[in-house]
């Protein structure tokens, strides 16, 4: 990482400038990205950095709006105008500080983040939207982002946080700041939960590291390869000495389609064979592929399914149409860049072989009525199945919590994607003193770990006799930054 101090200047908290620039520029400053035609052949990275100039370029686009949309759509609120300001005025080392202020997480999100933020951005309406994302990696490239975090003084009050995925690790932060002493539980040997499938063509490994090695002065333990509910019992950290516990789980365990043939050896689950690939045990994929989902996980499924093939082919087979498909629009172009295949509105019925996998029977289908996710719901088509010849099938089809060992009392709700969640507004589960939490992707996760953490600050700072506190300034100074950002309405955004 480039650190180079003479071009920062310790300016952060100066007002922004008081007039926006006079003409538009509609035209993104491009990012470089691998060619299509080569990338497929590894799994090195795709999007690359913006040089000095570039960055500053890109950053002098943004118009600093009054009323800040891509705020609005953030859903940790991070006030991306003045980290693009800084970098506009060459600022590097005071932006990566801007940026880190708001987000712990920043190195992971610069490269994964969906950036609902760059959706939002009015300059999208008349042209291309500022590359937000891209700005945040050239400010932490560019800058001195190596800082650590500062507590307050400990309070005396202990946290479990069950779960070391971006959802959890969010809530330690905010919670190890407020003084609190937080001792995460992880099931696997590395923190971050699905984060640790997302291939490395689009994140390169150590992003998550870095963003933990700021956590290195705050009052959180991490302890890693033991799972609550089998190494540990629940009941060991509800009644042995946490005032409070957050079960943050996420939902790693595979979904199955439930057809015929699923046993088949050539029949993967997306989850656990990305993260396999990520932990460098690839297994050897045939020729033909199909990978059946429409979702974030089946994009990168069936891409690192091409990288693995050696040339062969992937094709998508998705229930419904290309519209109502959930995947990240970006993703789905790159996917399409690099040659796969798509076939929409068709559903597998059997997986077809006997020792291997040699086919798949599938049928059309046609969108009926909205159902309860509000989109469009599938109808088979009589007499439309036909067969495909397949080496490999690639199942992402969604994941579920695993809740095993934890008691019935709990009563826990699932969010749209399978984690598990409290009851309430505050996230407490029935247990008193036990929240659950998660979210639809990283950025979402680590709104609700914030969402979370301060429902357990208001409960905890009941228990003693005290006030909730707003966050404290992460580097120590005595006045917590202001709680949202100057222009800022109401959120676009809602955890579900
Ligand atoms: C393949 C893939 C690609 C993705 N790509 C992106 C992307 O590009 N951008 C994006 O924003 N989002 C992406 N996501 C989604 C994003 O990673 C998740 O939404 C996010 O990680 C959810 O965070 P979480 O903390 O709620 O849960 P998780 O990330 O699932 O973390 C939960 C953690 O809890 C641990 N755990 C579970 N049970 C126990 C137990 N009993 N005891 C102890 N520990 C336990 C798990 O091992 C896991 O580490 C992707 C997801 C997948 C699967
Ligand atoms: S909406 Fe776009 S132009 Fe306006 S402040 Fe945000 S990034 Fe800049």
């Amino acid at each position: 990482m480039v650190a180079d101090s003479a071009m920062g200047t310790s300016n952060a908290s100066a007002p922004p400038p008081k007039s926006h620039p006079v003409k538009l520029n509609t035209v993104r400053v491009r990012v470089p990205v691998e060619d299509p035609k080569t990338r497929t052949q590894d799994f090195k990275e795709v999007i690359h950095s913006y040089t000095l100039e570039d960055a500053v370029l890109e950053a002098k686009r943004c118009i600093q709006c009054g009323k800040p949309y891509c705020v609005e759509a953030c859903p940790i609120t991070q006030d991306a105008r003045e980290y693009i300001r800084l970098i506009a005025e060459r600022k590097f080392d005071d932006s990566a500080r801007a940026i880190l202020t708001e987000n712990p997480l920043a190195t992971t999100l610069c490269k994964v983040c969906y950036h609902y933020c760059e959706d939002a951005c009015v300059v999208g309406k008349k042209g291309v939207p500022i590359a937000i994302r891209q700005l945040k990696r050239a400010g932490l490239e560019l800058g001195k982002s190596d800082l650590r975090y500062v507590p307050a003084p400990l309070n005396g009050q202990r946290v479990a946080v069950v779960g070391g995925g971006p959802a959890g690790i969010m809530a330690a932060w905010e919670l190890g700041l407020r003084g609190y002493e937080v001792t995460v539980y992880e099931s696997q040997v590395r923190l971050g939960g699905q984060v640790n499938t997302i291939p490395r063509y689009r994140m390169v490994g150590p992003e998550l590291e870095q963003d933990l090695d700021r956590f290195q002065d705050l009052p959180v333990h991490f302890v890693n390869s033991t799972r609550v509910g089998t190494d540990i019992s629940t009941d060991s950290l509800i009644y042995g000495g946490f005032d409070a516990v957050l079960l943050t789980m996420g939902a790693t365990e595979h979904r199955a389609l439930g057809i015929p043939g699923e046993e088949l050896p050539e029949v993967y689950p997306a989850f656990s064979l990305l993260r396999d690939v990520n932990e460098v045990y690839p297994p050897t994929l045939g020729r033909k592929i199909l990978v059946i989902g429409g979702g974030d996980v089946a994009m990168d499924a069936a891409r690192s399914a091409l990288r693995l093939s050696g040339g062969g082919e992937v094709t998508v087979v998705y229930r419904r149409g290309r519209r109502e498909m959930p995947a990240d629009k970006d993703e789905v172009h790159e996917a399409e860049e690099e040659g796969i295949g798509f076939l929409f509105q068709t559903t597998p019925l059997r997986i077809l072989g006997v020792e291997h996998v040699e086919g798949l029977e599938l049928q059309q289908t046609e969108l009926g009525p909205p159902d309860a996710s509000g989109r469009r719901s599938p109808r088979l088509v009589p007499g439309s199945q036909r067969t495909i010849p397949c080496d490999t099938v690639i199942v992402a089809v969604g994941q579920r919590a695993a809740t095993e060992g934890f008691p019935s009392e709990l009563e826990l709700q699932f969010g749209s994607q399978g984690w598990p969640q409290g009851a309430g507004e505050d996230f407490m589960t029935h247990v008193e003193g036990v929240f659950a939490t998660g979210g639809r992707s990283v950025v979402y996760a680590m709104a609700a770990g914030t969402k979370a953490a301060e429902a357990i600050d208001a409960y905890l700072a009941r228990k003693r006799g005290g006030s909730p506190a707003p966050r404290p300034d992460p580097w120590g100074a005595p006045t917590p930054p202001a709680k949202l950002p100057r222009g800022y309405g109401r959120p676009t955004w809602h955890l579900g």
